[in-house]
């Protein structure tokens, strides 16, 4: 694996790639990898002919009281693992390297970008929707690999990329997961034993989601409801926002509407210092309900090694 920093460099190498017929695979992050980010990596790995990750802190997704300076950083740890999932080349460019001046140009996604976390992180769709646009402009034709944990982002990024006619396909991956169900996250480095314990009420108000709707529930507000019930009995869980969506634009369900088709319940909670965030997606055919909470670490591990 080659670590480059410098964004010519990873043109000139990926051109050239290309230029010998090969496809490319891209998978942006932020680092301090984890399974989830493995999974991405193999994924990619498996429908592509040259792998490279993006490792960035982007400080424009970032608001000021939020924690960009904690982030949590390791890049040897990082090129390590990415090095042993078969990655080719690892980009880690400095933020003076993405932004030798301040950015007069950002990309926001109207509609997509508001409400969910954007209402308690104002600009941070911006920041990801401009960072993505600049990597996407850099690697060139490729597919892009992101992980269905963050949906808002993941609708953010394929409306831009289609809105923009950009060369790339944006492709959605799996949740993983920890054996009690949490999502695997950065930002769980923050929880103590007993918040990381706590933390698995996100989980359980997905699962609940998943029961009422299997039980025939078809009304947002109340399944809705449901959701916002199983994360009640956790006083360390602050309940930041529980939505009930329509999966393809994000847009909320007219008062008296039944869900129907692709449904998204999206959870964002703080516990302790962390701010977390998870989501599901149902679907529903007719009498039928598919859920789709994501795969557990375990199956990751044993899948492609
Ligand atoms: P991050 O480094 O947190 O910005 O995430 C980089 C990519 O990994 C994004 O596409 C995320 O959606 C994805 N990702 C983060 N956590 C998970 C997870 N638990 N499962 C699958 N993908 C994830």
């Amino acid at each position: 694996m080659i670590r480059i920093a410098r964004i010519e460099a990873l043109r000139r190498y990926l051109d050239e790639h290309r230029r010998a017929g090969g496809s490319v695979g891209l998978v942006p992050t932020m680092g301090a990898f984890h399974a989830g980010h493995r999974s991405l990596m193999r994924i990619a790995r498996e429908r592509s002919n040259l792998v490279v990750v993006s490792l960035f802190v982007n400080p424009l997704q970032f608001g000021p009281a939020e924690d960009l300076a904690s982030y949590p950083r390791d890049p040897d740890g990082d090129a390590m693992i990415a090095e042993a999932e078969g990655v080719d080349a690892l980009f880690a460019p400095d933020p003076e390297e993405m932004y030798p001046r301040p950015m007069l140009t950002t990309v926001t996604v109207a509609g997509l970008g508001q409400g969910l976390c954007e209402a308690v992180r104002p600009g941070h769709f911006a920041g990801v929707a401009t960072v993505v646009t600049k990597l996407f402009a850099i690697v060139g034709p490729c597919r892009a690999f992101f992980g269905g944990k963050d949906a808002q982002q993941l609708a953010v990024v394929r409306r831009l990329a289609s809105d923009l006619d950009l060369p790339v396909e944006v492709v959605s991956c799996p949740t993983v997961r920890h054996s009690d169900g949490l999502a695997m996250s950065s930002r769980n480095a923050y929880l103590g034993p007993a918040e990381r314990q706590a933390a698995t009420a996100l989980f359980r108000g997905l699962e609940s989601a998943v029961s009422s709707a299997r039980a025939g529930e078809r009304n947002p507000v109340r399944l809705r409801e449901q959701t916002v019930g199983a994360l009640a009995d956790q006083p360390l869980v602050t309940p930041e926002y529980v939505q009930v969506l329509r999966a393809e634009d994000l847009s909320a369900f007219a008062p008296g509407e039944a869900l129907d088709g692709e449904v998204l319940v999206a959870i964002a909670a703080r516990v302790g210092p962390a701010r977390l965030i998870d989501n599901l997606t149902l679907r529903f055919e007719g009498r039928s309900v598919h859920a789709d909470l994501g795969v557990r670490e375990e199956e990751v591990t044993c899948s492609a090694r």
